[in-house]
This record gives C-alpha cells, structure tokens and sequence, in this order.
C-alpha cells in the first residue's frame, strides 16, 4: 500500500481511492485532484468567437456521408483514419475565424467503452495535436487515472478540432459545421458512456440549453429525445448507438474553482460512470 501510494505520488495523484479498484469506491472522498497555483485558461471570459467569415452560411457535412464511407471500411481503427482524413479534406474549420497550427482530431482507443468530449484545442494541444494536453489536460488525466483507467484506454476529443482564438467558446455556427464528425467519431467508437466536459459538448450532444447544475449527476440519452434531436433527424436515429451521457464540470472551470464543493461534484459524476461500466 505505501508503494502504491508513493507510485500514485510520483504519478502526481495525490490521492486514489483505497485499494484502486472502482468497485470499492463507493463511500470515497472526492480525491484530492490536484491543488497549485496555476495560470488558469479561460473559457467563460473571454470575448465571442467573430461571425463566420464568408457571406453565405455554409452547410455541414450531411453525416449520412460520413457514415457511408465509414461502414465502407473494416474496423473501428481505420474507420477514424479515414474520418479524419475527410475531415482535414474538408475543413469545416476555414468557415470561421481560425489561426491554428494543428487539427486535434482525438485520440485514445478506438473501441474505447468510455468517451471524453472538451470544446475545443487550447494553446498546448494546438502546438501538439493532441486533445487535453494542457493544464486542463493533466487534470482530466488526474481523474482519470482516479477512476481506474489510462489516457490510452478511453477515447478523447472536442466539439471543435482547431483552436478557437483566444480560446473562445466555440459558436453554435462553429458547433454546427464540425457536429458532423464528432457524431461519426462517436458512432464508430461506439462507447458505453459519454462525459461531456462542459457546456458547448454537452449542449450540443443533448439537444439541450439547460445549465450545468441541472444537467450534472444524472444520465441523459444519447441520442437525445426526438424533441431535442438538433442534429440528427428522427429518419436517421437509427443509425446511432445508444449511450449513456454524464454532463460534468470542465476541468478548466475546475481549475479556476477548486472548491471541495466542486471537487466533490465532479468525482461524484465520475462515481456514477465508473458504477455503469461495471454493471
Ligand atoms: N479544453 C478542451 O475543451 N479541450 C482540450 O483539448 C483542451 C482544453
């Protein structure tokens, strides 16, 4: 135990629940995730991204295409090479005002049974094309090595796969061009649960404008009721898996709220998703 201890130290966990199996975590403390000073990025203040730039509004990419060419393919892993390669063919992201120096398309496994889903590339994943590579980054790496999983064994990506400038919170006119591949990543990979990091993927993934307070802690369907179904027409439903979703903080906004409180909301919303891949 003090040699697990002292490899989840070194890890940067400063506390795992006892024994480090998810089964046993029920009556854990919220883990104590991480609690330095830091430069915390921003995603509430920052001024709205600038209008598209050309005149005429440009459609998405109808994922009826996408799934096509999908289903044309073998297996999960080429599946996502040949998303991603259309993606970068297509560029949904020179529709908007983007100065970015990589696509952070998503990474991790290509069967993976749990999912992340941020807004959007900030400044390191930017420079590295790698989702969640920042201090957001490592505390999302936090929680997850706190639930019982590595980065290479859940899959993770944005709403947006280009850095939004000044790291503005993605429009919904830039939600809405790029919603065609985040839809395709999440029906090739097929997980049982989704986490939605924030409000942008959260509200683009349920049909919803709720607030976070009234979203976290509880399971939302993906895909959302027909109602809500923003994207994806009732003709077309079927073609999408059924997830389970848990809306949850941002780890930015964790970062710049530390708070027990919200420490505390977080893992119990991390609690609820560990509990339902063990079912
Ligand atoms: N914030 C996000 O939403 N995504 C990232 O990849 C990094 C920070």
């Amino acid at each position: 135990m003090a040699q697990h201890a002292r490899t989840t130290e070194l890890l940067g966990v400063d506390f795992l629940p006892l024994g480090n199996a998810p089964a046993s975590i029920g009556q854990t403390p919220a883990p104590e995730i991480e609690l330095k000073p830091i430069e915390l990025p921003s995603f509430e203040h920052d001024p709205p991204s600038p209008e598209p730039l050309v005149g005429s509004r440009p459609e998405p990419i109808n994922p009826a295409t996408l799934r096509a060419e999908s289903d044309a393919l073998p297996d999960e892993q080429s599946r996502l090479e040949s998303l991603r390669n259309r993606y970068e063919q297509d560029a949904p992201h020179t529709h908007f005002n983007t100065r970015f120096t990589n696509i952070v398309f998503g990474e991790g496994a290509a069967d993976a049974d749990l999912m992340f889903v941020g807004e959007a590339p900030g400044e390191q994943e930017d420079l590295t094309g790698r989702p969640f590579v920042g201090r957001a980054g490592q505390l999302l790496e936090k929680m997850i090595v706190a639930m019982g999983f590595s980065r290479e064994t859940v899959y993770i990506c944005n709403v947006l796969k280009t850095r939004p400038p000044n790291n503005a919170t993605p429009t919904s006119e830039e939600a809405r061009l790029c919603a065609p591949y985040l839809l395709e990543q999440i029906r090739i990979i097929s997980p049982k649960v989704i986490v939605t990091l924030g409000l942008p993927a959260s509200h683009l993934l349920l049909g919803t404008t709720s607030p976070m307070r009234a979203l976290r802690g509880r399971w939302h369907p993906f895909p959302p009721p027909a109602s809500a179904h923003a994207l994806i027409s009732d003709h077309d439903v079927n073609d999408y898996p059924s997830i389970e979703v848990m809306p949850t903080y941002h780890p930015a906004y964790l970062l710049r709220s530390y708070t027990e409180d919200n420490r505390r909301k977080v893992w119990s919303d991390l609690q609820m998703v560990i509990s339902r891949l063990n079912d």
